[in-house]
């Protein structure tokens, strides 16, 4: 384990904060950051700060940053343009009891922007938005049940979340689940509870934990939009972790889904806290009728932050970048696969892949390649999927991709000799 300039990686500020956050923290670290997810002892556990498509450690340990705060860094860290449209308002003030006038200008960009979008509303997690759209959906049907695809991640509330502490069943009563890209589970579901079903929240592909990405079959957002019509259903759609990285104009234009509401969160504020449900016409007097709010919401703070990330979005070439990166970063990992003789697939879209080892039932291939790749200062999740920002460089993919060289041999030595 070796830092460019020699000195090993080592994580030992990581685990003295660790020692002193276990004793005031429930669990240290909780949720999805929790070291339990990454390689315990082999990642750090605390950053310190952060730079265009690098971050630094509490050890002085560099990476290139290849998680991005698990997607909300798009255009990467620290981006000035955005920065400044942040200190301008924080300047001005970031609590007020009232909105700003950026709230509007948001919502009027954000519905120029999206063909679909007649209206918007802010909130600060991409969990305030999936609930209270499951809400509009409810509100709107009169119905009580949501169907959801097996495995996928909507957020951390009772009705949506893997964990069972602290939820009651009853909560999870009227959940269904079908499997992704199995559309017969769908129709079978429609056919049990016939006037039952509310809305179906689904993301623009299946990006679960632990397991490949997966595309969406041809013709299979035609089929669930023909259902959800036939049926009377919402079709909601879960873009928050995508968003706008694969297009500006929502995920949905890439892949053909015509979605009556789109909650997106995650990237359209660089970093900056702020989620958004958006929806047609048709839906409004449902939105009005669920309360909705938070103490923090209408901060313009991530609303500048979000006017002006999505401007550069729309005016640069910030995506195609981002593809064209995550490209080379795809074709390398795949090549150099082959010449260690694994079978490995790199899945979803380029500017959010993921690797596995095929054969991996234990997930030890893909720990070890994760922890090696990690002391050489590229900063990838075993378990869940990548982000690329716009500020990577090709110096970063060769890099990596030099790096991923000699950690195929070192996982080869360890685990298949
Ligand atoms: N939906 C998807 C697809 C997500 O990836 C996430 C976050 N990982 C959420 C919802 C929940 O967002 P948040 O963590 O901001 O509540």
């Amino acid at each position: 384990m070796l830092q460019k300039n020699g000195d090993p990686y080592l994580y030992e500020t990581s685990l003295k904060l660790f020692t002193r956050a276990a004793a005031v923290i429930p669990e240290g670290i909780y949720g999805h950051q929790n070291p339990a997810f990454v390689i315990p002892g082999a990642s750090p556990y605390f950053a310190d700060y952060a730079e265009g498509g690098h971050f630094w450690d509490v050890d002085g340990n560099e990476y290139i940053d290849f998680l991005c705060g698990y997607g909300p860094v798009i255009l990467g860290h620290n981006h000035p343009e955005v920065e400044n449209a942040v200190n301008r308002q924080m300047a001005k003030g970031s609590c007020f009891n009232h909105p700003g006038k950026l709230m509007v200008m948001l919502a009027e960009k954000l519905t120029s922007m999206i063909a679909m979008a007649d209206w918007a509303i802010f909130a600060k997690n991409g969990s305030d938005v999936t609930t209270w759209a499951i809400r509009v959906a409810r509100e709107y049907t009169g119905r009580k049940k949501i169907v959801m695809a097996k495995g996928a991640y909507h957020g951390a509330h009772s009705w949506c979340t893997a964990y069972p502490g602290g939820v009651l069943p009853e909560e999870k009563n009227n959940i269904l689940t079908m499997n992704w890209n199995q559309i017969d589970t769908l129709e079978r579901l429609a056919a049990i509870h016939r006037g039952k079903i509310a809305g179906l929240i689904l993301t623009p592909y299946h990006h679960p934990t632990y397991t490949a990405q997966e595309m969406a079959a041809n013709g299979f957002w035609e089929k669930v939009r023909e259902i959800c019509d036939r049926e009377n259903i919402l079709l909601i759609l879960d873009d928050i972790r995508a968003c706008f990285r694969l297009d500006v104009h929502g995920s949905h234009e890439v892949f053909g889904i015509k979605p009556d509401l789109i909650c997106f969160a995650k990237a359209m504020a660089n970093g900056h806290p702020i989620s958004t449900a958006v929806g047609l016409n048709k839906y409004r007097e449902a939105a009005e009728a669920v309360f909705f709010a938070g103490t923090f919401w209408f901060s313009p703070v991530p609303m500048a932050a979000a006017l002006t990330t999505l401007n550069i979005l729309e005016t640069t070439d910030a995506i195609s970048e981002m593809n064209r990166l995550g490209t080379r970063l795809k074709n390398g990992l795949e090549e150099l696969g082959k010449q260690y003789d694994y079978r490995i697939t790199v899945s979803g879209p380029p500017a959010l892949p993921y690797m596995t080892f095929d054969d991996d039932p234990d997930l030890y291939h893909i720990q070890v390649f994760c922890r090696e790749m990690i002391s050489r200062g590229v900063f990838l999740h075993p378990h869940h999927n990548w982000f690329i920002c716009a500020a990577h460089t090709d110096a970063d993919i060769d890099h990596t991709l030099e790096a991923a060289d000699d950690v195929f041999r070192i996982v080869q030595q360890e685990l298949d000799a």
